[in-house]
């Protein structure tokens, strides 16, 4: 259902028909003539100046629609995903709403990954820059819990965490959720397919019948309806749906290549590549180490994002990845979820994404902000027919392409080359003494020596390339003849083949499940979620494809899709959950 808004009538023109519009900065830019966009919401005079500050100047759809409602304190579900806006369509009104000089929190934001709530804790903390009492604190698993609950002590207004952690500090009586005011589930779709859905109701029972809700969610699946109509009270509803319209701006290609080809085939598109950062998804985290020390040894510079990197040093790698200093990001789906870096120019799908929606997921880190983006998809010939149903998700076709040739690769080298002696002539951030300096050499070489200006500039380009030869004259060979399926890459494929079963009553295994025994049950008191998430987690599988799950009195059954590679399978093995190592093994079943 899409809502009417009082402010239809705004003069900057931004359709009021929600399912046709998308909140990228080109549409707010086109009605730069206004800078009041924010007014006749009822904002304070101190966040219309942040906004202003932050170069905002009107309101994305979801947050005109949104802004009335919640800074009426009623409830809202909102159908909108990352790029729209949401964030601010919520944290706005509950930022103005706040009391001042609480003690207790007063908004709490649930998130499913800790990026998100980091990134949803930081963007609270920027739109409250004009409000310096508010306390804001993002709480979630692996960050020390000591500093969390002293934070807690002083006074925060807004806690934005991820379940788990959340309802540890609610159990250990370290958060007292009895002032809360306001409480939003953000991406519950993806709480629910992590498996969190059953400590979301846990923390939705502890908190006050007397408060605001906001549920965000890519998609309503009917668990999440559920939870909406038990949990809200006659709720606002919002749907943008910008899925097509973002789509739209990333061109998606696929590139079919056996799986031993794919670490060249990879190099070959990235140094091809002219544009600004990369993400390239890998499957599991074995593999993302893999990529990276591949492509750190061609030359790129080069960071992995996985679960196995402590929350300190991710922080400090997308930073690095937002400033420049790193060009490509190597990650599984889970530790890149919600990333939002503008000058992601290229997502490759190394490996293919388990679903569909993990598809659009990876691709919604490039064409951000407005911008163009580059979807490459690797495929093997037996993957190929998964491509249909992505071009489905998407509603664009994707384009075969062929592995860059070294003349392509060579084309690209020399424009990167032309671009870099250009700008830098043009801007060149160095001091002004020192250009005068390099002047007077290069004048003083002209005078001295019997060499053109052309002979100098070629040498210093010499120099500036270093002695490395500049063309790549790689074996290329290979990149003619004709791909047929290896029994290899069959038997691999098969793990990314499986579906969850539908039918959760059924005993028998689905034909292309596997049964698993692991070494934690009932008295671990271990449920269904903890090992969907902990698997996800590790595995890089997606929650869905996790089939059913039988917890017994010291053990379990899990059933998951077949051909589980032997990396995946030892991580596992050694994984803990509920304090205890799954060991996981095949059963005979
Ligand atoms: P989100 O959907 O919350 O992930 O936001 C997507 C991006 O849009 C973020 O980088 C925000 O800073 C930016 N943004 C949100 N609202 C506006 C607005 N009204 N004008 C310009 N940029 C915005």
């Amino acid at each position: 259902m899409t809502k009417d808004t009082p402010h239809a009538e705004s003069a900057c023109n931004l359709a009021t028909d929600t399912n046709e519009v998308s909140a990228n900065e080109e549409q707010h830019s086109e009605c730069s003539s206004l800078d009041t966009g924010f007014d006749g919401f009822g904002f304070s005079p101190e966040l219309l100046k942040t906004l202003t500050q932050k170069g905002y100047k009107n309101p994305s759809p979801i947050q005109k629609a949104a802004f009335p409602d919640l800074m009426m304190g009623r409830d809202l579900v909102g159908q909108a995903q990352t790029g729209t806006g949401k964030t601010a369509a919520f944290a706005l009104p509950l930022i103005e709403r706040l009391e001042e000089h609480q003690v207790r929190p007063q908004v709490l934001v649930l998130a499913p990954t800790r990026e998100l709530a980091v990134q949803v804790a930081d963007s609270f903390k920027a739109y409250s820059a004009g409000h310096p009492h508010l306390k804001v604190l993002a709480v979630y698993g692996g960050a020390d819990f000591r500093s969390q609950i002293l934070s807690l002590k002083k006074g925060i207004d807004v806690v934005v965490g991820t379940p788990g952690r959340v309802m540890d500090h609610i159990r250990q009586g370290t958060m007292d959720t009895s002032n809360l005011k306001s409480l939003v589930l953000d991406e519950a779709d993806e709480m629910l397919r992590m498996g969190f859905i059953d400590d979301v109701e846990w923390i939705l029972e502890q908190l006050p019948s007397e408060r605001q809700m906001v549920l965000f969610s890519a998609t309503m699946p009917s668990e999440i309806r559920r939870l909406s109509k038990r949990y809200l009270n006659s709720p606002a509803e919002i749907t943008i749906k910008t899925k097509a319209q973002e789509a739209r701006r990333i061109r998606h290609r696929c590139i079919t290549v056996h799986n031993s080809r794919k670490l060249e085939a990879l190099n070959r598109v990235l140094d091809s590549f002219i544009g600004d950062g990369a993400i390239v998804f890998a499957r599991t985290k074995a593999i993302t180490i893999d990529v990276a020390e591949s492509l750190a040894a061609s030359g790129h510079e080069v960071a992995v994002l996985n679960g196995d990197v402590p929350q300190n040093q991710r922080e400090r790698t997308v930073e690095r990845l937002k400033n420049g200093a790193v060009d490509v990001l190597v990650a599984t789906d889970v530790a890149a979820r919600g990333l939002d870096v503008d000058r992601i120019g290229l997502v490759v799908n190394f490996d293919i994404p388990f679903d569909s929606e993990a598809y659009v997921h990876r691709i919604g880190r490039t064409g951000r902000a407005g911008r163009t983006g580059e979807a490459i998809l690797f495929v093997n010939p037996r993957e190929r027919r998964f491509v249909s149903t992505l071009e489905r998700a998407v509603g664009q076709s994707i384009e075969s392409m062929g592995i860059p040739k070294n003349s392509e690769i060579n084309e690209s080298r020399l424009h990167r080359l032309k671009t870099r002696i250009v700008e830098n002539a043009k801007n060149s951030t160095r001091l002004d003494s020192e250009l005068k300096t390099f002047n007077e050499l290069l004048v003083g070489i002209l005078d001295e020596e019997s060499l053109t200006t052309e002979e100098i500039a070629l040498a210093a380009i010499e120099l500036a390339v270093g002695p490395k030869p500049f063309l790549f004259e790689g074996d290329e060979s290979w990149l003619e003849q004709p791909i047929n399926r290896t029994r290899n890459e069959s038997r691999q494929d098969r793990f990314g083949s499986g579906r969850r079963s539908s039918d959760k009553g059924s005993r028998k295994i689905e034909g292309n499940m596997e049964r698993f025994r692991v070494e934690v049950g009932h008295r671990d008191r271990v449920k269904p979620g903890n090992l969907v998430g902990a698997i996800a987690n590790e595995s890089g599988l997606n929650g869905r494809m996790i089939g059913r799950i039988q917890i017994f009195d010291t053990y379990s059954f899990i059933d998951l899709p077949k051909g589980m590679p032997d990396d995946v399978f030892k991580v596992l093995k050694r994984l803990k959950v509920m304090n205890r190592e799954l060991q996981i093994q095949r059963t005979s079943h």
